[in-house]
């Protein structure tokens, strides 16, 4: 098991190729613990399946170009997780851990021990 690193909340993003080139808007964001320098634990993605191929490390800065109101939750600890709700263009914390933040937490650990 290896060691779980200090928040960072500048470090990279792992996102999809749906929101950096498809206009589809993030839909969804989680934070995982982080285990490797440089790594913020967050992910983007959009409401769609990911497959590895799918997914992109950006900067944080690059991420918060598509939606500047993740700005808003970006030091919550790792655990947390949110949906947009684009009825009212807010974003809003989820309590149940669901599915899809399973799915995305398993991509972003995938993508990392990729690199
Ligand atoms: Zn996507």
């Amino acid at each position: 098991m290896k060691k779980i690193l200090h928040q960072n909340d500048s470090g990279f993003v792992v996102t999809c190729r749906h929101i950096l080139f498809e206009n589809k808007p993030i839909a969804f964001a989680h934070r995982d613990h982080i285990y490797e320098e440089g790594d913020s634990g967050w992910q983007f993605l959009c409401g769609g399946g990911h497959n590895l191929e799918e997914a992109k490390l950006v900067t944080m800065d690059e991420i918060m170009k598509f939606d500047s109101g993740i700005k808003s939750f970006i030091s919550e600890p790792a655990g947390c997780k949110f949906r947009k709700d684009f009825e009212i263009n807010k974003w809003k914390g989820i309590k149940v851990y669901n599915s899809f933040a399973k799915t995305i937490n398993w991509l972003r650990r995938v993508v990392f021990k990729s690199k």
